[in-house]
């Protein structure tokens, strides 16, 4: 079974964004980059899946800048067998991403994709779901248990009322959820290891795919900033400022 694992390079979850003067985004110059925290949870599930002699081949894909070569190197040195960038300055959009990823899919024939269950920049989470439907294969979302089961994967799904239990049929799309694990540290041997892996170039042009942005970014402004809060001295207190300043 060969598994794609898609990785987005996004701002690291340290770094507090700050909106650029002209409203047309987020600054990113000078920002450390990173794997989006969702996609190490799904490299470690498909390492994990390899090691366990399920997947017979793991392989990373990034799409965007030059630079997702270091996102694709870490993931790698997590455990990924080989990698492939999709090159492009264009701006993407999950559409875009998922179409990227429909004809990567088919080129190295896989049997299964786990993506993060949304990348942390835009929180689009969408791109898993329209991968499915442009494949036409079954999703499971939200996963925070896989287990492999002949033709199928049984998966946990983290849904508002608790934990779901589905089964689809291989080939099949999962997206991570936090808790499905906890991924490994990267240790110094295994990013040496990984500098000598194969990580090919491609581009959208290549794949039949056109990347044009569909949505305009109109303006990107700040969150209006909270008032500080109050301590209360006591229950009466509360229920006094609950009835009369919240209107409960
Ligand atoms: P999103 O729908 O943008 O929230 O992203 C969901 C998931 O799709 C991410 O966790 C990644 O697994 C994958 N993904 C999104 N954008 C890219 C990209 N540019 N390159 C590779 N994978 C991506």
């Amino acid at each position: 079974m060969k598994v794609l694992v898609p990785v987005k390079r996004v701002v690291d979850y340290n770094v507090k964004v700050r909106v650029k003067s002209d409203q047309s985004g987020v600054d990113i110059a000078n920002v450390k980059m990173s794997m989006n925290p969702f996609d190490e949870i799904a490299v470690e599930e498909a390492t994990r899946l390899k090691e366990a002699g399920t997947a017979t081949e793991v392989i990373a894909v990034s799409c965007g800048v030059a630079q997702c070569q270091e996102t694709l190197r870490t993931a790698m040195a997590i455990g990924a067998d080989r990698a492939a960038l999709v090159q492009t300055d264009v701006e993407l959009q999950p559409l875009a991403v998922a179409k990227l990823l429909k004809a990567v899919a088919e080129k190295e024939q896989v049997n299964l994709v786990i993506l993060g269950k949304q990348a942390i920049d835009d929180d689009a989470n969408q791109t898993g779901q329209m991968l499915a439907a442009l494949l036409g294969w079954p999703q499971a979302t939200f996963a925070s248990k896989v287990v492999i089961e002949g033709e199928h994967a049984k998966v946990t799904r983290e849904v508002d009322g608790g934990l779901e239990t589905i089964s689809v049929k291989l080939p099949a799309i999962i997206t991570t959820d936090l808790r499905l694990n906890e991924p490994r540290y990267v240790t110094l041997p295994n990013i040496m290891k990984a500098k000598k892996k194969q990580l090919d170039t491609l581009t959208p042009e290549e794949l039949g795919v056109d990347v044009t942005p569909r949505i305009k970014t109109l303006k990107v402004s700040e969150p209006p900033s909270r008032k500080a809060g109050i301590k209360v001295a006591d229950v009466a207190g509360l229920v006094d400022k609950l009835k009369n300043e919240a209107k409960v």
